[in-house]
């Protein structure tokens, strides 16, 4: 069965959590998800690449896309600019592939004014205590940037209310196969089939 507009789904959580490494294994798998690369201010990190990791911009250019209505969200945080091109998702999603974006919490309220048909996950980490040993021991951040990102996390953990699941990353394997569960599962989720169905009965009768 082919559904019509493919499925938003958004994995969020704190800066930590390890979205990031969720995201990359759950890829591995090429389970037929678009991922929505995003943009950002932040400088390159070694062993990064421009146009797979992120498309790395200045403010002015960032603040040009913001103007011209080219994001779907954007949210400036720890210091710098982080958002969705537009035209990939809407497009992408249009032409019945499902996109995966991997984004911070504010950015995930933004798409859910614009998207509520979408699929939020929220990522859970085991312990705030874990949590601080896993940014620290990326060790690209300096002490206020790991101080500055666990306060975010308090209150980004705090948001987890406008979610509709939640997965707690205590061991990545698991963790990426709930996620894959999750896609799977709203695959055949009724109102999003319902229509199809009723099309096929519709020709059936015809
Ligand atoms: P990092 O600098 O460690 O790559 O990312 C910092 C935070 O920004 C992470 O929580 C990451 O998920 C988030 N992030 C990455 N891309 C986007 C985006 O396009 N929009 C928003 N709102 N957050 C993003």
């Amino acid at each position: 069965m082919i559904e019509e507009k493919g499925i938003l789904f958004i994995l969020s959580g704190p800066s930590g959590v390890g979205k990031g490494t969720v995201r990359k294994a759950l890829f591995d798998k090429d389970i037929g998800l678009k991922y929505s690369i995003s943009m950002t201010t932040r400088p390159i990190r070694t062993g990064e690449r421009e146009g797979t990791d992120y498309f790395y911009r200045s403010k002015s250019e960032f603040e040009d896309m913001i103007q011209n209505n080219k994001l779907l969200e954007y949210a400036e945080y720890v210091g710098n600019y982080y958002g969705t091109p537009r035209d990939y998702v809407e497009q992408t999603l249009e032409s019945g592939n499902d996109v995966f974006l991997e984004i911070e919490v504010q950015g995930a309220l933004q798409v859910k004014k614009n998207f509520p048909e979408g699929v939020f996950i929220f990522l859970f980490p085991p312990s705030l205590e874990e949590l601080k040993n896993r940014i620290v021991s990326r060790g690209t951040e300096t002490e206020d940037l790991v101080k500055n990102r666990l306060m975010a996390a308090r209150e980004e953990i705090e948001m987890m209310d406008a979610y509709d699941y939640v997965v707690v990353n205590d061991k990545i394997e698991t963790a990426v196969h709930k996620v894959q569960s999750i896609v799977r599962s709203e695959h055949c989720k009724r109102e999003r089939v319902a229509k199809q169905y009723k099309k096929i009965l519709e020709d059936d009768l015809a």
